[in-house]
């Protein structure tokens, strides 16, 4: 008989779609308390919600208050705890749902993009004590002056991470619209392949640059609590991806995953003077106005000019792209032009840290298919190029055979360690 647990199910967008995805998930929740589990819900809005009251914000104004953004926004997730508690009790099982104030996950007062201080139990405690299926609304908690917040796009999967690390939960569920996290995203690359685990370190990297099957926030939680994260479909029962300490994966692969994301976009000063402090004049009003800059180049050309490039979020490019006109002059650089039209291709694997040949590997792909490359940047478990945005999905795949990920192709040099030991590894200058 199988031992009694504490077990938190996160349930995305297209997992409650409409009532008979809702059904779906009421019966599997009542499967999983019937075995004796206690069990706690989060849900997302329905498919689609969330982006539908964006854009009907959108159309009052490119400027809406933030608070009240929020207020709407936490209203796709009210609706679904409701509906999933209603079609629970239809069905003859006890629930009761929360919304994120009841539960009181609190949080800071950036709205739209609010981090989780802490979140209190009791309340929690209190219903599964009384032997009900809680269902929490994900996405949404509350500042100290009461006011509604949201975490920020895809921030279900953080709250499922923080209610389970909150309360001592033995796993957390991720059920999504695909059977785990793959080797690349299935729906670009057709011969992606399910990983059965996958380190935390990996996917938090993966999540960062692309891979938005897990919000990278949901991920630092994981680790930092020591969560074991569970991802899995909501469409059938096969086994998921196992998100754990490295130490524990069995299969360690060089390569983990290719990503691609084209959430960035790339600013370049023309023709800057090559004297000290002039980095710094660019760089100082982006950093006050809290736009994060990533990948930096400079090209050093003739006559003591250079160009200077960076990367800022899509989001930002606007108010960064303004500063950056502001400082030209100021610099006596030739122009600044700005281009949204790029994609940051990546190859993500702990097995860099102990094999070469990576990066020759990855260059020689793209140039294959001319897909040039603008700007590299690396972290000691990741290699990314920025390229065009058309090639993104052709990159993606190129890679994706490059590394011998192909789902029919069985090579055994993707892992090193354990019991499949990769052919030879030689130190990383
Ligand atoms: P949910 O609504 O359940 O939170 P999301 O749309 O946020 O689901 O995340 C699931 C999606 O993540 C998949 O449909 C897939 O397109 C995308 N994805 C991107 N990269 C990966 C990857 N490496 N593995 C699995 N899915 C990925
Ligand atoms: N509904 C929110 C979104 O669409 C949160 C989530 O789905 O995780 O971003
Ligand atoms: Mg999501």
């Amino acid at each position: 008989m199988e031992k009694m647990a504490l077990i938190v199910q996160k349930y995305g967008g297209t997992s409650v779609a409409n009532l008979e995805r809702i059904k779906e998930v009421a019966r599997r929740a009542a499967k999983t308390f019937d075995r004796g589990n206690d069990i706690v819900v989060v849900l997302s809005a329905m498919a689609g919600e969330t982006d539908r009251f964006i854009e009907l914000a959108n159309r009052i104004s490119h400027s809406v208050n933030k608070r009240e953004l929020d207020v709407l926004l936490a209203t796709g997730e009210q609706s679904t705890v409701a509906l999933l508690a209603m079609t629970l009790e239809s069905i003859g099982y006890p629930s009761a749902s929360l919304l994120g104030h009841q539960v009181k996950i609190h949080t800071d007062s950036f709205f739209g993009s609010a981090r989780i201080a802490d979140i209190d139990s009791d309340n929690i405690k209190k219903l599964l004590g009384q032997k009900k299926i809680v269902i929490i609304a994900g996405f949404q908690g509350c500042d100290q002056h009461q006011n509604i917040t949201t975490l920020g796009r895809g921030g279900s999967d953080t709250s499922a991470v923080a209610v389970a690390a909150a309360i001592k939960a033995d796993k957390c569920e991720i059920y999504t619209d695909v059977e785990g996290v793959f080797t690349a995203d299935p729906n670009i690359c057709s011969k992606a392949r399910k990983l059965k685990e996958i380190s935390y370190e990996e996917m938090l990297e993966m999540a960062s640059i692309g891979a938005k099957v897990l919000q990278t926030r949901s991920v630092e939680f994981a680790k930092k609590y020591n969560v074991a994260l569970h991802v899995r479909s909501s469409f059938n029962d096969k086994e998921g991806t196992v998100v754990l300490e490295e130490n524990l994966i069995t299969e360690k692969m060089v390569v983990a995953g290719i990503t691609s994301s084209k959430n960035e976009a790339l600013i370049t000063f023309k023709k800057v003077p090559d004297t000290p402090g002039i980095a710094a004049k660019i760089f100082k009003p982006i950093a006050e106005a809290n736009i994060i800059v990533d990948m930096i180049v400079q090209n050093s050309l003739k006559d003591q000019q250079t160009d200077i490039s960076f990367t800022v979020p899509i989001s930002d490019f606007k108010k960064a792209f303004e500063l950056s006109e502001k400082v030209v002059k100021k610099i006596a650089s030739q122009e600044v032009v700005g281009d949204k039209n790029i994609a940051r291709v990546s190859v993500t694997g702990v097995g860099m840290k102990s094999h070469s040949g990576i990066a020759s590997t990855m260059f020689s792909a793209l140039a294959q298919e001319n897909i040039n490359i603008i700007i590299v940047s690396t972290s000691e478990i990741r290699i990314s190029c920025l390229i065009e945005a058309k090639y993104a999905e052709l990159a993606v795949r190129t890679l994706h055979t490059a590394f011998n990920l192909d789902n029919d192709k069985s090579n055994v040099s993707l892992y090193y360690g354990g019991k499949k030991t990769a052919p030879k590894i030689t130190a990383k200058s």
